[in-house]
């Protein structure tokens, strides 16, 4: 049989590499090489200061398992043969990181009207509203619960 072919069927039934496993591997190799960086400091330290080179020493140690533990958890998630789980830690992970995405658009937008808008919370419901700067009280109405207030923009 070729190896192909034999890999194919080994993983048949197991979940496979989705995005929380890629994501596990990526942030892996980054600790990785954090943890590279940790033992040229460490080394650097060798000799003039023993506390540093510990603490850089200990620094590099838990770096490094951290990276080792995540490629060993993605490798397990994609030879689990519990693809309902697995499916399930995926679509948490998708779903908060789409949450922390839209946060972050939401914080780049604000940015770029810094100059034009303000941004504030409805005092009922707390909904964040944009509202228009400098044009002196304004009445304001809530999107959300429909609460009327006024403000000096
Ligand atoms: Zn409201």
């Amino acid at each position: 049989m070729h190896l192909r072919e034999r890999l194919l069927r080994f993983m048949q039934g197991r979940n496979g590499v989705d995005e929380l496993s890629r994501f596990c591997n990526g942030a892996g190799l980054a600790l990785i090489l954090l943890a590279l960086v940790f033992t040229i400091i460490s080394s650097g330290f060798a000799g003039r200061s023993d506390t540093a080179a510990l603490v850089f020493r200990i620094l590099y140690w838990v770096t490094y398992a951290c990276g080792i533990g995540l490629f060993v958890y993605s490798l397990f998630r994609s030879f689990s043969r519990s693809v309902y789980k697995r499916q399930a830690e995926n679509t948490r992970f998708l779903y908060r990181k789409n949450q922390i995405r839209r946060k972050w658009e939401g914080l780049k937008e604000r940015w770029r009207n810094r100059k034009t808008h303000r941004y504030i919370r409805c005092p009922k419901c707390h909904q964040q509203l944009r509202v228009p700067r400098n044009k002196g009280k304004i009445r304001v109405t809530c999107a959300k619960c429909g609460e009327k207030f006024i403000i000096q923009s």
